[in-house]
């Protein structure tokens, strides 16, 4: 079954994108938790890193290569978190690999 991640990649509904290159795409979460919220996501499919393996480490490493321009596109003044929820009792709610990026507020530790 195809996620709303895949339907937003695929361009069957909009997103409000902010980034994109040939492995990621980031755009403005639908429900921010922050001023600024957004999601990157791999243009190959991972349900979440408890299914990664060594094959995945390319795409993985250039998702993390891309936080810091997403950054600066999003948040070029800010400190920013980064949140990867993995599984159901982690809060995870789209069931394909996604790099939450979160600025524009002041965050605490631990989290909820
Ligand atoms: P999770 O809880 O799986 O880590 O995060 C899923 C995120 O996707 C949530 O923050 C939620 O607000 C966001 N989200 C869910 N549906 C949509 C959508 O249709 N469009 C966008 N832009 N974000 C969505």
């Amino acid at each position: 079954m195809s996620t709303i991640f895949e339907k937003i990649l695929a361009k069957e509904i909009p997103a409000n994108i902010v980034y994109e290159d040939e492995f990621c795409l980031a755009f403005n979460d639908i429900e921010p938790q922050a001023p600024v919220h957004c999601l990157l996501i791999p243009k190959l499919k991972i349900i979440n890193l408890k299914e990664v393996t060594q094959n995945h480490s390319e795409i993985l490493g250039q998702m993390m290569c891309a936080i810091p321009k997403v950054a600066k596109i999003v948040c070029p003044s800010h400190d920013f978190r980064i949140v990867i929820n993995n599984g159901k009792n982690a809060s995870q709610t789209v069931f394909y690999l996604h790099i939450h990026l979160l600025a524009g507020r002041s965050f605490t530790w631990p989290p909820g």
